[in-house]
């Protein structure tokens, strides 16, 4: 007989999550107005937010260009509708900040339009207890 449920006493805390992560992915070439529109109505909307610098080359685990925002807990019941309202055909990657990015970027992570394969060796090899 296969038990269901065997982890639900490990259910992990949504207490370690320090902050969030949204990844918003453009195409130089043809996208990259739309992420400035974007990236300038957040700065409006949610001055809590932290701009990253524009990646026109791919870095990390991100397979493409890309600009991260990073925000707190308490902005994301208000930012990730508006996201969704906003985002203007945008790929984008959600993911909290645990402490353990390989997980974060994989497990954890929510994307809105499209999934994009992402460069998870980056991290390392994840240890398994
Ligand atoms: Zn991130």
């Amino acid at each position: 007989m296969i038990k269901k449920h065997a982890d639900v006493g490990a259910a992990k805390n949504p207490g370690a999550i320090k902050e969030y992560h949204a990844h918003v992915y453009y195409d130089p070439a043809t996208s990259r107005g739309r992420a400035e529109r974007l990236r300038e109505a957040v700065a409006a909307e949610f001055p809590q937010a932290k701009l990253g610098r524009w990646h026109d080359e791919p870095v990390g685990p991100h397979p493409q260009s890309m600009y991260q925002i990073a925000f707190p807990t308490q902005m994301l019941g208000a930012f990730v509708p508006w996201l969704m309202l906003n985002r203007d055909g945008l790929t984008v990657l959600l993911h909290p900040e645990t402490g353990d990015d390989y997980t974060d970027h994989s497990a954890h992570a929510a994307w809105f339009g499209a999934v994009l394969p992402l460069r998870l060796e980056v991290f390392g090899k994840r240890k398994v207890k």
